[in-house]
């Protein structure tokens, strides 16, 4: 039976991300989604096991989260942010202030992940510029890397993900060291860090900054690597003078079990971007915090600000949910949470290791990866699991499980046996 929603319509007319409109992968319509379940329009109840992209943390329609929307409609939706503030930026800066490492000081908020990673690398760029070294402006970064679609995001994933292959010779000029290879529990050997100091040591006196995600490598591949590696890269940083920028945007707000995955090194960058689960993944917010000697440095040269300014910067409805989201999330014993899921990951999904045809099975806080040795044939895949009540939508050789913190063990239960029986099917 047709529903209300226009598939066909969808079909012709809408992209959906990384989706071929010739040859689509079904899209699957959706009436809501409450809690952790995302029920479709022909009443299939899916558990998510996705939380949309790292984002929904409290799952969905949370009351909290819902009424801080709803109250700061009443005040108002939006105005420009040139000239203008509003309580809502200025707690939210507050509390990112209060929650990242002492040094980050200055908020630059922005509408999406990927501009946030522009943000930071524009400020790199302006800061070397202040500081009267212009000519280092390339940016250092691993292979396995993503740190977003737009073109400065784009420069610094790694090409060989297929994803912007097709934009390579019009991007900004790549620097690439090897992905670091210790996992993360793997004895760290300096080796593992080498190839990157050998491009430091070659190339430093054009470096700008490295940029890189911290202890989990996500879009590019789901791997964990060792925080000695960011403790080492912090120090190789120092030697050189190049800046460092942590993209935390998948990993920020508890998802690797700490608040921010640098927690786990215990070092601080320069720059930071956080995005995603910034406002519970209720709307579209992103913010990129520098150190105060960036920013200082970047104020004391001509023209003496920073030259980035969106329409939608700190956009009052987003800065009152990202609040409420944090509130909420501080408030509950999300570390337990998060400690309870990666048990249940664990347990569920270490069974897929006897398969022949599985890589890796790796588990990191609340995230849990079944690396195949195959590209799985996703639409197949996806498929196979809404039958079976759960919302996973695999990549490549990748299933992967990362659910909201608020799931229950029967739910847990739900999406592990879901994966396990893919696994058994397919590998
Ligand atoms: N950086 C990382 C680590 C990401 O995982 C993503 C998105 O997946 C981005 C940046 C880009 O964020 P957005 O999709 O909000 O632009």
């Amino acid at each position: 039976m047709k529903g209300h929603i226009d598939t066909d319509f969808d079909r012709g007319h809408i992209w959906h991300p990384y989706t071929s409109m010739r040859d689509p992968l079904p899209v699957y319509p959706v009436a809501r989604a409450s809690g952790v379940t995302i029920e479709l329009e022909d009443g299939r109840k899916l558990v998510d096991g996705m939380s949309s992209w790292w984002a929904a943390v409290h799952g969905y329609n949370h009351p909290v989260l819902n009424h801080a929307v709803t109250r700061q409609l009443d005040s108002m939706s939006h105005v420009m942010f040139g000239g203008l503030t509003h309580e809502p930026a200025v707690k939210l800066a507050g509390q990112l202030i209060e929650l990242t490492p002492e040094p980050l000081q200055k908020v630059f908020f922005s509408d999406s992940g990927s501009v946030s990673v522009e943000v930071a690398i524009k400020m790199a760029l302006q800061y070397w510029q202040a500081a009267g070294l212009s000519r280092k402006r390339r940016l250092l970064t691993v292979r396995s890397g993503y740190h977003g679609d737009t073109f400065g995001a784009m420069s610094v994933c790694d090409p060989d993900t297929g994803m912007h292959s097709l934009f390579t010779g019009m991007l900004a000029e790549q620097l690439f060291a090897e992905a670091p290879q210790c996992g993360f529990d793997a004895a760290w050997n300096e080796n593992g860090i080498e190839d990157l100091h050998q491009k430091l040591r070659q190339h430093h006196e054009a470096v700008a900054a490295v940029i890189i995600e911290p202890v989990v490598q996500g879009a590019g591949g789901m791997r964990f690597y060792s925080p000695h590696y960011l403790i080492r890269l912090r120090e190789l940083c120092d030697e050189y003078g190049v800046l460092l920028i942590f993209d935390e945007i998948a990993t920020g707000f508890g998802r690797t079990g700490k608040m921010f995955a640098l927690e786990h090194a215990g070092v601080v960058p320069d720059i930071m971007c956080v995005g995603k689960a910034l406002t519970g993944g209720y709307m579209t917010l992103a913010a990129t915090l520098a150190a105060d000697h960036v920013a200082d440095t970047i104020s004391s040269a001509e023209p003496g600000l920073f030259m980035h300014g969106p329409t939608f910067m700190a956009n009052p409805l987003a800065c009152s949910v990202a609040s409420a989201s944090i509130d909420l999330l501080c408030s509950r014993d999300w570390e337990q949470e998060v400690q309870d899921i990666q048990g249940a990951l664990q347990d569920g999904l270490s069974p897929c290791s006897r398969f022949s045809g599985v890589h890796d099975v790796r588990v990191l806080g609340a995230i849990g990866v079944v690396e195949l040795c195959q590209p799985v044939d996703m639409a197949a895949v996806q498929n196979f699991f809404v039958e079976r009540g759960a919302w996973v939508r695999p990549f490549g050789r990748l299933i992967y499980l990362m659910p909201p913190f608020i799931i229950s063990p029967s739910e847990m239960v739900i999406l592990t046996r879901a994966v396990r029986d893919a696994v058994r099917l397919i590998a």
